[in-house]
């Protein structure tokens, strides 16, 4: 069998040293099975979700499978990125801010990624031109190909070396026919001839429009996004015909056709409300054997979908339900708070509750408006965000909680408004606040650290990723996690300000969570007050389905209790 010439002596002809340690063996690549994910027609059809899907369909084969995220557009990441263009951030352990896909695949996946799963375009020419700045490219021309291609190749082929993963899935954002994903497909194309077709696999993830007054499905814009795909070069090897309606056999059969794949690889994915559903969809579908045969793989164990099926069976399974009001800035994009959203879903599937998220703007709250709303919920959880716009509706939220015993869940700034608000109340001043908001503030009972005021000076640093916790026995937080120390993902730059700390204490709040080293307070609850606790990291980023998270979970056990029904 040839070497994959092409390959490694376009990468050495650069001269850089880095490219070539992090390149993989011709072992590497020959172990490692690519599939790659596309999207046609349009966006926002669960991609993502489908990849994530098929990963867990891998894993329950045994292999071991991990997934990366290729974004075309030109911010490095997308950490300082509105949410209402981009959704949430989800933060790794590691500490890298990346697209919410991400949190899809850790969910279906059940497995902790790293920052190498996910990079933009930014990224990719900020590496280049950075190496043609220090001279690694000896004078030569840097084009698209072979010099955006190769470092794209390079990043994707750096994830099975960074994560020991046996199958790769590699999705790439936006859809096909977009200006800015070219470079992507024509990197996916080449590695195809590079570490040969054995090893790699193209997934179009398409939709199927319906026409009302004839009430059918159409199949012709996929059919003229897989001519895109095939004039770039991909010549899909599975189709994944996303559709709000049922996809007929003779309409897979067309697909088939037209679009030349196997007619057992047009995969009909018609839309459902629960989303974790999906595996079992493909698995009957007999997506996962025809995938790993076509990698030349065999199944090293046979699906256990058990604890999935008895999963979906609780979802479908009529629940009392209770009101959870979640006061945030970008409540019209639920897809800004992804995880939280999520989270909460999986908590309520523990406890046998349907949680009925009531949306309010923090705005509005600060106009008056609203507030029959947060009153007729069995609870209030206030998440993370970033910014003075409506914070003091936030803070009017925690107050509401605190005066009403009505169960609060603050998530970093959450909390950190929680211990605002119950600052303001000691004092009896309504100018205690963050310095975030008010640097004058004659009590900034949350501030910067003070070893992290220069740096902030110096152009900003947040705490990103995963950093322990001390918990102190007796508080309910200790009890929900049932273990003295515990591991959670943080993204913030402001902390609990330590000279506020006796006499927060004093009247009434305490510190259930603590960094091992005394300095940060990680946890904050309140003493006399049936659940009122704020983390300063985002423990949603952990919550998996079949793993509910257990501070969500004390919060739920609060609100259903408070909506009256017993366990
Ligand atoms: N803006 C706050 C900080 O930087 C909280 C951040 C967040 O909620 N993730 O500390």
């Amino acid at each position: 069998m040839a070497l994959p010439t092409a390959f490694f002596i376009a990468n050495l002809s650069v001269g850089d040293f880095n490219a070539i340690v992090f390149y993989p063996t011709w072992e590497d690549c020959m172990t490692t099975k690519y599939i790659f994910f596309t999207g046609g027609v349009v966006s926002s059809v669960g991609k993502g979700v489908t990849a994530a899907a098929i990963g867990r369909l891998l894993k329950e084969r045994g292999f071991n499978v991990t997934a990366q995220k290729l974004d075309p557009y030109i911010n490095v990441d997308p950490g300082t990125m509105s949410p209402y263009q981009h959704g949430e951030v989800y933060v790794l352990d590691d500490g890298a801010e990346t697209d919410l896909d991400l949190g899809h695949y850790e969910r279906f996946i059940d497995s902790s990624l790293s920052k190498v799963c996910n990079f933009t375009t930014g990224q990719v020419y900020a590496e280049v031109i950075a190496k043609e700045r220090r001279g690694d490219y000896l004078g030569g021309t840097i084009q698209v190909i072979p010099h955006i291609t190769n470092e794209i190749k390079r990043r994707i082929t750096l994830v099975s070396k960074a994560t020991g993963a046996e199958i790769v899935l590699v999705e790439v954002g936006g859809t096909v026919g977009d200006i800015e994903s070219l470079p992507f497909l024509e990197a996916l194309r080449q590695m195809r001839s590079d570490i040969g077709r054995e090893n790699t696999l193209y997934i179009h993830v398409t939709w199927l429009p319906h026409i009302g007054a004839t009430d059918e499905l159409k199949t012709k814009p996929t059919q003229h996004s897989v001519a895109e795909l095939r004039s770039i070069g991909i010549s899909p090897d599975m189709i994944v015909a996303r559709s709000d309606h049922p996809v007929g056999d003779e309409l897979c059969d067309k697909i088939a056709l037209f679009c030349d794949v196997e007619k057992q690889a047009v995969v009909p994915v018609v839309t459902t409300p629960i989303l974790y559903e999906v595996p079992l969809v493909l698995e009957k579908a007999g997506v996962g054997d025809y995938l790993l045969k076509r990698v030349g793989l065999t199944p090293r164990r046979h699906p256990d979908w058990s604890s999935w099926e008895a999963l979906i069976e609780k979802v479908r399974c009529p629940k009392p339900s209770v009101k959870v009001a979640l006061v945030g800035k970008y409540v019209e994009l639920h897809d800004a708070y992804m995880s939280v959203r999520e989270a909460l879903k999986h908590a309520g599937l523990e406890l046998n509750v349907e949680v009925d998220i009531q949306w309010v703007h923090s705005a509005e709250l600060e106009k008056g408006r609203c507030w029959e709303v947060v009153k007729q919920s069995d609870g209030i959880l206030v998440p993370g965000g970033f910014g003075s716009r409506g914070t003091e509706g936030k803070l009017q939220a925690a107050r509401y909680a605190r005066e009403n015993k009505v169960p609060y869940l603050g998530l970093c700034l959450g909390m950190q408004l929680m211990v605002v608000d119950f600052t303001r109340s000691i004092y009896k001043n309504e100018e205690a606040n963050s310095t975030e908001f008010d640097r004058g503030t004659p009590h900034p009972v949350i501030d910067l650290m003070p070893d992290q005021r220069g740096l902030v000076d110096m152009g900003g640093t947040m705490r990103l990723g995963l950093y322990p916790c001390e918990l102190q026995p007796g508080t309910i937080a200790a009890d929900a996690y049932g273990q003295p120390v515990v591991q959670e993902r943080h993204r913030h730059r402001f902390e609990l300000n330590n000279t506020y700390r006796d006499i927060l204490q004093q009247n009434g709040m305490r510190f259930s969570g603590i960094s091992p080293d005394g300095r940060l307070v990680e946890i904050a609850e309140l003493v006399d007050h049936p659940f009122m606790l704020g983390t300063q990291f985002h423990p949603e980023f952990l919550s998996r389905p079949n793993r509910p998270h257990p501070l969500f979970v004390a919060f739920l056990r609060a609100v259903k209790q408070k909506a009256g029904l017993v366990e």
